[in-house]
């Protein structure tokens, strides 16, 4: 089976040649990563793939572009701004076009096109610091300009998402009469990104029609709460790779299943309305997993049973029909071996490791090894 890896290098081996000649060795095929990371590996004569981050820039970090809930109020979120900001859109296609241009790579993959999420928030002491609320955007004007002229509801959107963000912060609201409003919204997170989406996969082949597209997605039990469809995406992305993290160790953890769900359950707290069985059928009925027995949000942040990336793997590989499925799995996960058999029973065409590190490659090799050579 090809195994990817994301990156190269780490604190004790900092030197990329070095560490790409060690994932050959190993059995490797292909590295994604920095554009140089992706260079050497093809010189190497692996697959290099250059990932990119979607909504950034250097010209972007005033407030102005950050994304804004439904009263006007700013927030960051994973260091990105609001979007759908145009200038923003286009910096990224322009940076697209110079990283395909990468002499002997295989392909770009993107990154964070998408809305926010619930833990992409960060939780510090900055103004626009505002941890879970980031989930609650974004509505500033040019967001509800555009969700007019694609044809949504964008007023009904908008109070809908407002009065979803009262309820779980402790005020009475009758949600059932803001459901076509909850609707519109997630319709619009996921048109605007898959715009996106398409100018990327375009952009990509514009360079070059031999080189692949791909995505980094969060896993079906999340993408459509941030706007990333999997089906809207089959004409135009080679290769899918879900980030299917299930026991992240770190405070902050975007994408991640056991950081992502937990800050939901904790989210929903605040709602005297939902005891704690209610609260986790919702969040079982939101995302389709079966979450009995994480009822408390501590307990889902250490981590959710290895069973459940092949659940995740599965359901990607339904919704990816004939394009690569490579999950990217967790290389610190304690269990894995047993992810990575989770991973191939669930239809995973490849396997792709977040992130490179050393002695956990050196730990594993022999297991890598067998791996690779299936
Ligand atoms: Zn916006």
């Amino acid at each position: 089976m090809k195994l990817w890896m994301y990156g190269c290098t780490d604190e004790h081996q900092k030197d990329a040649a070095k560490g790409i000649s060690r994932l050959k060795e190993i059995g490797f095929s292909a590295v994604a990563g920095s554009a140089s990371a992706a260079r050497m590996a093809a010189e190497e004569g692996m697959e290099g793939y250059v990932a990119s981050g979607a909504y950034r820039g250097p010209d972007f970090r005033s407030d102005d572009y950050l994304a804004q809930d439904p009263w006007g109020n700013k927030c960051r979120w994973f260091s990105s701004t609001c979007p759908t900001r145009k200038e923003v859109r286009e910096y990224n296609l322009e940076q697209i076009r110079r990283l395909a241009a990468t002499p002997g790579i295989k392909g770009v993959i993107i990154d964070g096109a998408r809305f926010s999420s619930p833990s992409s928030g960060p939780v510090g002491d900055g103004p626009h610091d505002r941890g879970t609320d980031a989930f609650f955007t974004c509505f500033c004007p040019e967001c509800m300009k555009k969700a007019r002229s694609m044809g949504f509801d964008a007023d009904e959107m908008r109070t809908a998402a407002g009065r979803l963000y009262d309820f779980v912060h402790g005020k009475p609201v009758n949600l059932t009469w803001y459901m076509y409003g909850l609707h519109q919204w997630m319709e619009f997170r996921r048109a605007a990104t898959t715009e996106h989406l398409i100018n990327f996969a375009r952009t990509v082949k514009e360079v070059n029609p031999e080189l692949k597209t791909g995505i980094f997605i969060f896993t079906p039990a999340l993408s459509d709460l941030v706007g990333q469809s999997y089906r809207d995406l089959r004409p135009w992305m080679d290769i899918y790779s879900p980030m299917i993290y299930r026991c992240y160790p770190e405070e902050s953890g975007p994408a991640c299943l056991n950081v992502e769900l937990s800050d939901c359950l904790k989210m929903l707290q605040g709602s005297p309305a939902l005891d704690e069985e209610a609260r986790i059928r919702l969040l079982s009925g939101i995302t389709g997993l079966e979450l009995t027995g994480y009822e408390d949000p501590e307990i889902m942040r250490q981590g959710l049973d290895v069973s459940l990336v092949r659940e995740e793997t599965r359901r990607a590989r339904v919704m990816s029909l004939g394009r690569t499925l490579a999950p990217i799995i967790e290389f610190d996960d304690p269990k894995l071996e047993s992810a990575m058999e989770n991973t191939r029973k669930g239809g995973a065409d490849e396997i792709s490791f977040f992130a490179y590190n050393s002695e956990i490659l050196e730990q594993q090799a022999p297991v890598l090894e067998r791996a690779a050579a299936e």
